[in-house]
């Protein structure tokens, strides 16, 4: 089970990655105005999620290796489910699934990256949930 404390938890639930309670980032992923942007700072424990200016240009690397994980994960659903569907209809396939899940690469990819440097910390997370 993915519980809290683990990293999955925080990335897939776009989560601080040190209370595991407050949001990340400003706005849903697929409220495609906001692009993704990165809160200053953790609601719940105060955590400062940007180290440094454009701390997260490097997550750039990180959704380029997610967006791969996509690619081969879609290409095995077709090979599982046994679809006929042609060089193209593959290509097509995958490349639909990228466009449909590139807001929530991005802010996942962005999850990873900050859990790169960021650690779970249980007297933090046990402080914030009390703050309302
Ligand atoms: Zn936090």
């Amino acid at each position: 089970m993915i519980g809290k404390g683990s990293k999955l938890y925080s990335i897939l639930l776009l989560k601080c990655p040190r209370c595991h309670e407050g949001p990340f980032l400003h706005k849903h992923p697929y409220n495609l105005g906001s692009m993704n942007r990165v809160r200053e700072r953790c609601p719940k424990c105060g955590l400062k999620y940007k180290i440094e200016p454009s701390f997260y240009y490097g997550s750039m690397y990180v959704s380029y290796g997610v967006g791969v994980a996509v690619a081969v994960a879609v290409y095995l659903l077709i090979l599982i489910f046994g679809l006929d569907l042609g060089i193209g209809g593959i290509f097509g396939s995958i490349v639909t699934a990228l466009v449909l899940l590139m807001p929530y690469i991005g802010a996942v990819s962005k999850l990873i990256w900050a859990n790169f440097f960021f650690s779970y910390d249980n007297t933090v997370a046990r402080k914030a949930k009390q703050r309302v």
